[in-house]
């Protein structure tokens, strides 16, 4: 099996779904008890071979030997290290969220859905440079009870149990900040309360089919 398969076709899949473009985000999974395996740096979804995907140790930093990992992978890791739950990674420049990441705007529950990365808002890391220590811990802080958030002026972070499965919810997180954009033309968008999200939460633990 060659392992570094599914992130080729997720960072396929982030392109094809017009996520990303060129050489814009990446994306890791969890890779045995020590380690993740990350999307090198600077190449282009249809330019990646799985033999180029790069296995980084979570205790160290990349030695500077061999092929060069994303950038991000400081953030990557510190998210897997602060997140036993997190198997996977999607980073993206999705248009509408990075247009809200701009103004510096978090996304409120201003649609049930935002439910779906983990809470009432998708919250707006401050700004730090792309790569940094300061960007990962701000990306850490705005992960906290949330499966996704946005980076400002930059992008979007979302994670999940696989690449696949991070990346569809970056599509998701996206779709909402095109609405939430669209809402914000036509007036003042009406926030839902802590109340029904709470239920929209709590419906969200049977919604969908039921795996036996
Ligand atoms: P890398 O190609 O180094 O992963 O950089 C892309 C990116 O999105 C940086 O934030
Ligand atoms: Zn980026």
């Amino acid at each position: 099996m060659n392992e570094g398969a599914a992130l080729v076709d997720t960072m396929r899949y982030l392109e094809s779904v017009g996520l990303n473009r060129g050489k814009a985000g990446n994306v890791s999974r969890r890779y045995g008890d020590h380690h993740y395996q990350i999307t090198p740096s600077g190449i282009a979804p249809f330019d990646l071979t799985s033999a180029s995907m790069v296995v980084l140790s979570l205790d160290e930093k990349p030695a500077p030997v061999g092929a060069i990992p994303s950038s991000e992978w400081r953030m990557h890791q510190d998210i897997y290290l602060a997140r036993p739950d997190v198997g996977a990674i999607a980073h993206t420049h999705s248009n509408y969220a990075t247009a809200l990441a701009c103004v510096g705007r978090s996304i409120p529950a201003f649609h049930y859905m935002v439910a779906v990365a983990g809470g009432d808002s998708i919250r707006c890391a401050p700004y730090a440079t792309f790569g940094t220590q300061a960007l990962s811990n701000h990306a850490v802080s705005a992960l906290e009870n949330r499966q996704a958030c946005l980076l400002a002026n930059h992008g979007v972070v979302a994670v999940g149990a696989n690449p696949l499965s991070a990346a569809k919810l970056a599509l998701e997180v996206e779709q909402l900040a095109r609405q939430y954009c669209i809402a914000l033309q036509l007036g003042e968008p009406v926030i839902l309360s802590d109340a029904q999200m709470r239920e929209v939460m709590e419906k969200f633990k049977t919604y969908g089919q039921r795996v036996e």
